[in-house]
């Protein structure tokens, strides 16, 4: 059985990286991608397993710990980029087809995190590291570009912590001694 579901920004963001980065598909211009927003594509996920995915943490997203919304995802905890290739249309135009994924040891359900889709999309195809010091420059770029938040700041009703970036399935395996 296969779950159907549509692409969204994430997977957005991931054709982008395969395209600027080369890996196939680089005669094709990353504006060229918008008409596959809202497609829908099919994962292997049955009901059971995604069932499983939502409650590895108990119903909560895997990093930030909110109660997972209905419309919830399947993170690929390690990146699962998938290659785009050209293919020439009978009409003379030209569309993008998915192939195989680039890693797809990756595309397991050992792989797979339940997240709310804030965080699925924040965290798109980075590694957990890097969207760690991704999360953490948001405070430079507060200061940086948002008057109101240093004003906020000035009038006290915001008190930088410096705490570092911890997620949540990280406190949770952490006290399970895991
Ligand atoms: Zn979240």
């Amino acid at each position: 059985m296969h779950a159907l579901r549509k692409l969204d920004a994430r997977d957005m963001f991931m054709f982008y990286d395969a395209i600027v980065s080369g890996s196939g598909g680089a005669e094709i211009e990353p504006s060229g991608i918008s008409g596959w927003f809202g497609r829908e594509v099919v994962v292997k996920l049955t009901k059971a397993q995604r069932e499983q995915v939502r409650q590895k943490y108990e119903g909560r997203c895997a990093y930030c710990g909110c109660d997972l919304p209905e419309r919830w995802h399947a993170d690929h905890f390690e990146p699962c980029i998938r290659d785009l290739k050209r293919v020439d249309a009978p009409n003379g135009g030209v569309r993008l087809a998915t192939t195989t994924p680039l890693r797809p040891e990756r595309d397991v359900i050992e792989n797979m995190m339940p997240a709310c889709p804030p965080c699925n999309i924040s965290k798109a195809s980075m590694s957990l590291e890097s969207w760690r010091g991704w999360l953490a420059g948001y405070i430079n770029s507060l200061n940086s570009y948002h008057p109101i938040y240093r004003l906020a700041k000035q009038y006290g009703l915001i008190t930088e912590t410096g705490a570092p970036v911890v997620f949540h399935f990280e406190r949770v395996d952490g006290a399970k001694g895991a």
